[in-house]
């Protein structure tokens, strides 16, 4: 897929070919929706993604793979080193559209950040910052053409929803505290008495023939010469 993975380019302020923009690595990327998204189904395969035109037209071997959502939204997004705000496609993952599912996107400026170790699965998390009146927002402009040519596929149509379900999402509740083990203070240990502790040192030496041999080289139960030798005879 040939994403934007360095947003930071071009240099210059002329026009450009719009382009599809993932949320990078490292630094938030700040975008001002200036429409909502729409969607298709894809596949991975070691190619990158595929286009899913649904189980009909999608090739068996291919759709049998897991099915991804991916949203696309006309965006403007915040050049800090030009103070202009560049035209893109975000590219919307299930996991950010879930945060921005519902709402009238046009105007709403989000910091959007990938967390997580680096990885290209890590989630997209999105923040809302502030709205921009209707007068102070760039026109919108048709991506389809721009989602076509990145998956090579002239006939991908948009229409798909993410087919997760939505998060359940539920406050914390006030309770009472658990008693947890390490919260009871630990059973009442009973010294063994000098009597049991003879009984168990006689029992051991009958058992496995302990003596003061064993401080002398020779193994408990058998002599130097590795002659069996008989048990003490307590
Ligand atoms: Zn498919």
């Amino acid at each position: 897929m040939t994403s934007a993975r360095n947003p930071s380019q071009p240099s210059s302020a002329g026009p450009r070919a719009v382009r599809i923009l993932p949320v990078p690595l490292g630094d938030a990327l700040v975008v001002c929706f200036l429409a909502g998204y729409r969607g298709i189904l894809t596949h991975y395969n070691r190619s990158g993604p595929l286009y899913c035109p649904g189980p009909d037209k999608c090739p068996q071997s291919t759709h049998r793979s897991r099915v991804i959502f991916k949203g696309y939204a006309p965006v403007a997004w915040w050049r800090k080193d030009l103070r202009l705000w560049q035209p893109d496609v975000l590219e919307v993952t299930e996991r950010l559209e879930e945060q921005i599912r519902g709402r009238e996107l046009r105007g709403e400026v989000w910091s959007l950040s990938r967390q997580g170790d680096g990885s290209k699965n890590d989630a997209v998390v999105g923040e809302f910052c502030q709205r921009f009146p209707a007068e102070k927002v760039a026109p919108c402009f048709e991506i389809l053409s721009v989602v076509q040519r990145c998956y090579h596929c002239p006939d991908l149509r948009f229409g798909a929803t993410n087919p997760l379900p939505a998060p359940v999402v539920l406050p914390m509740v006030e309770g009472e505290a658990p008693a947890l083990p390490l919260d009871r203070p630990p059973p009442a240990s009973v010294p063994a008495s000098q009597e049991e502790i003879d009984a168990l040192r006689a029992k051991m030496r009958r058992t496995f023939g302990l003596n003061r041999n064993r401080d002398q080289g020779d193994s408990p139960t058998h002599g130097k010469n590795g002659q069996a030798k008989p048990l003490p005879s307590e």
